[in-house]
């Protein structure tokens, strides 16, 4: 698993991977003075870590911490719905993560933009749950 660990409040996140992130959130608690959370866990090991570690390498800060870019939650929930197999649905956040890369948008329009996306995702996350639960298929994945 390729976890993100994430403090909301210095705005900042570990990219690491393992197999237990809720253990790992416990140790670097220890270590940091706000409340952590896990943001997101995909597939994968150290080839996917390093190679995401590599992708935003401008905005690594120290270690395994990285600013926590809108173009990186978003790199981590297309990794996430493809990991689903909601393959259309990833292929366009994927698109959006890149396109935060670079300086098409200001700061301000990228949070705003990853924010809406992210509401979203959660509206996709509750209809896949809702799909589990009653067998129905709300969403026509490939
Ligand atoms: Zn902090």
């Amino acid at each position: 698993m390729v976890y993100l660990i994430t403090c909301d409040k210095c705005n900042v996140s570990k990219v690491g991977h393992g197999f237990d992130p809720k253990k790992r959130l416990l140790g670097v608690q220890t270590g940091h003075h706000h409340k952590l959370r896990i943001e997101s866990v995909i597939d994968g090991g150290s080839g996917v870590e390093k190679s995401i570690h590599f992708k935003y390498s401008a905005d690594r800060l120290h270690g395994e911490w990285f600013r926590r870019t809108p173009s990186l939650v978003l790199d981590f929930a297309a990794r996430d719905l493809r990991d689903r197999g909601l393959k259309e649905i990833a292929k366009d956040v994927f698109l959006m993560s890149d396109c935060m890369r670079g300086s098409w948008y200001s700061d301000e329009e990228k949070i705003g933009l990853m924010n809406q996306m992210c509401n979203v995702l959660d509206e996709v996350e509750r209809l896949v749950e809702l799909e589990s639960k009653d067998g129905i298929e709300f969403l026509g994945v490939a």
